[in-house]
């Protein structure tokens, strides 16, 4: 992240990092997470899912920030975040 000047207590914040998750079978490939994700993080995978979309994936090399703007715009609740490290949920993908 770019600032047009450094905060004073830049140093001190520890960056959260999320992690994606994507219930590619709920997802409808409608392209709201990949347009509205700040850190450009995600894009539409070119491989079908079992509806015939295609869902987001993370884009290698780029980093969650964790904002959880695409959890709150997804319109059919394929795709939720957490944080780094701290392990997957058991969900169910129907
Ligand atoms: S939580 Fe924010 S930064 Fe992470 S993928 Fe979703 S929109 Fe992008
Ligand atoms: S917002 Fe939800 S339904 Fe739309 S592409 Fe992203 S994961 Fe799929």
């Amino acid at each position: 992240m770019k600032f047009w000047r450094k905060p004073l207590d830049l140093d001190e914040q520890k960056v959260v990092r999320g992690e994606v998750h994507i219930l590619r079978d709920r997802c409808k490939g409608c392209g709201f997470c990949v347009e509205y994700c700040p850190e450009g993080v995600l894009k539409l995978d070119h491989a079908y899912n079992k509806k015939g979309y295609h869902p987001p994936v993370v884009i290698e090399g780029k980093e969650c920030v964790m904002c959880r703007l695409c959890e709150l715009l997804c319109p059919d609740f394929s795709i939720f975040i957490t944080e780094r490290g701290t392990g997957v949920p058991e969900v169910r993908d129907d």
